[in-house]
């Protein structure tokens, strides 16, 4: 896959972000943006959107603001908590598009997202709520990202629009269905299998840490929902995070 990613405000090319997805294979286009001329930032990424012809975006910050404000036509998006009111005039964002954004963000507010997809009209299922700040630099975060790209790039319609009045319905049958509603994680201190309850109500994409019941060692256990409906787990030792 071919990621054009566009950087937020003083980063730089070669971040945690783009490095993250090109060690998982993807050839990311990652062009240095100027950081005092948004119009030259926006003409360097169209640059790159021209002569690239990526199969998704990336835009980080004000690099989400780029991204809205660029022309590229059904080219999906990701953004990570855009900066789209401080920077440039877009509001529209293009139904195949995903946000991904923190409620701890305090460089650039969550509602702000959540005011882009109302006005979008799009469903509440396009924003993810996920990270603790606004980097976004968690291995969570960057999975969900990485998940973000992949999923856009299917070809396949995304699961919440597809009918998207009632994606609603869907996702609580998903609940209510007696399908997977325990899962088994290995346990990585002692190797046992744990099985756990899910619970669905908590979304697609759940972090937790929970005591192993074998060997009472901390895990930090990892829960998402696949494109296919399957709910993936794996669990790593607790780690603190700065
Ligand atoms: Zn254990």
């Amino acid at each position: 896959m071919k990621i054009l990613f566009l950087h937020g405000w003083h980063s730089v090319p070669g971040g945690v972000k783009p490095a993250y997805l090109a060690s998982h294979g993807h050839e990311v286009i990652n062009p240095q943006l100027d950081d005092d001329d948004f119009q030259a930032a926006m003409n360097t990424a169209k640059a790159a959107y021209d002569d690239h012809k990526p199969d998704v975006i990336v835009g980080s910050s004000r690099g989400g603001a780029v991204a809205l404000n660029i022309r590229s036509e059904e080219t999906p998006l990701v953004l990570l908590c855009p900066a789209w009111k401080k920077w440039g005039r877009a509001s529209e964002l293009k139904r195949n598009s995903i946000i991904l954004h923190s409620r701890s963000d305090d460089v650039v507010p969550f509602m702000n997202s959540q005011e882009l997809i109302d006005t979008n009209n799009l469903p509440a299922e396009s924003l993810f709520e996920i990270g603790s700040d606004h980097r976004l630099a968690d291995d969570h975060s960057l999975s969900v990202m990485l998940w973000a790209c992949e999923l856009l790039t299917t070809g396949e319609p995304l699961p919440w629009l597809d009918g998207f009045s009632d994606s609603e319905t869907d996702f609580r049958n998903l609940c209510n269905s007696d399908v997977q509603h325990e899962a088994v994680y290995v346990c990585d201190a002692c190797g046992e299998d744990i099985v756990i309850p899910l619970d669905l109500s908590q979304g697609a994409f759940q972090t937790y840490v929970e005591d192993c019941p074998v060997c009472c060692r901390a895990n930090t256990i990892y829960v998402h929902l696949d494109e296919d409906g399957t709910f993936q787990i794996r669990a790593e030792p607790e780690q603190d995070y700065d």
